[in-house]
């Protein structure tokens, strides 16, 4: 991933971004309908989507870095706001993450 898609001095674009709000945890709600095998739970058992080894959502399609299955994406990914306060601090961080050297594999 390239630091500049991730500068928070850029402009925050998803269509220029890491899709670094796909490293998140992503809580599933009883009105998300997700298909199973794309999902994990917590260690409390809150049901969560599941993370590739790198760290992203096991539905991110990593050849376009969008939503494999945007349509049916989550309510909390719906309510993520381009640009927003946790767009830019997600950037903000990842793009840390980058430069210190951080394996991906470590993710909050
Ligand atoms: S919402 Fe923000 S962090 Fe997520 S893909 Fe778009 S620009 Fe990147
Ligand atoms: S469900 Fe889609 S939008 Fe939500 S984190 Fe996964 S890839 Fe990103």
């Amino acid at each position: 991933m390239s630091e500049v898609a991730a500068s928070p001095s850029s402009r925050p674009h998803c269509d220029t971004c890491s899709a670094v709000c796909c490293r998140l945890t992503v809580l599933l709600g009883p009105e998300d309908r997700i298909p199973s095998h794309l999902t994990a739970e917590l260690s409390g058992g809150q049901p969560v989507m599941a993370r590739d080894e790198q760290g992203w959502c096991v539905a991110l399609n990593h050849a376009q870095m969008s939503c494999s299955i945007y349509e049916d994406r989550p309510t909390i990914c719906r309510r993520f706001t381009m640009g927003g306060p946790y767009c830019r601090d997600v950037r903000k961080t990842y793009l840390s993450q980058l430069r210190a050297g951080i394996p991906l594999t470590q993710y909050g």
